[in-house]
């Protein structure tokens, strides 16, 4: 039988290997864009469709969260001053996973999965620990990747060139935003 899954598509640049990749070893895949971290508002539009545009190439279909980001930032609270890559982006880890965990249980998927893993930037393994310990406490089954192996990341830069998808230059936050990392 083939397996459900929700992944979390934290931009679609990002998306642009783990999809496809999925698709191919026979899984279900629904995707869910959070979105509320990514600042300003227009930024957030332009990633919107980019993940659209992804998700009707792959063709699947994709849960968009309400755009939320006072909600965000009220998350992040009394962490604004930290770097990147330390506890703000721990909680932040954990707004989006927790929000695609409600949504995986609404749609009946049995495993979650993020795409957050490609970045060179980011702490996968961090990443999967929040992840199977916020897939289970939701009865859910965690799908452990490191999508930036195997030239995940690369291959991400040239899928999303070929697709025409808009790539950022900075994570999303507003705290990111001068940053340059993505
Ligand atoms: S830098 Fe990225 S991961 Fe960290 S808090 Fe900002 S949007 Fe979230």
């Amino acid at each position: 039988m083939q397996r459900t899954m929700m992944l979390h598509i934290c931009c679609a640049p990002d998306g642009s290997v783990p999809i496809p990749d999925l698709l191919s070893e026979g899984w279900k895949v629904t995707g869910f864009f959070y979105g509320s971290n990514i600042h300003p508002q227009d930024e957030y539009i332009r990633r919107l469709e980019a993940v659209r545009t992804l998700a009707a190439h792959c063709g699947i279909s994709c849960v968009i969260g309400h755009y939320e980001p006072d909600e965000w930032l009220a998350g992040v609270k009394g962490l604004e001053a930290e770097p990147e890559g330390g506890m703000r982006c721990r909680k932040c880890f954990t707004l989006q996973l927790e929000a695609c965990a409600h949504e995986a249980v609404k749609a009946g998927c049995e495993y979650m999965c993020t795409t957050l893993t490609i970045s060179p930037h980011k702490n996968a393994d961090l990443i999967n620990a929040l992840g199977q310990e916020i897939a289970s406490s939701h009865g859910l089954n965690w799908e452990t990747r490191i999508w930036r192996k195997k030239d995940g990341f690369l291959r991400s830069v040239r899928a999303s060139r070929e697709l025409g998808l808009y790539r950022q230059n900075y994570c999303g936050c507003v705290f990111s935003k001068n940053q340059g990392k993505a």
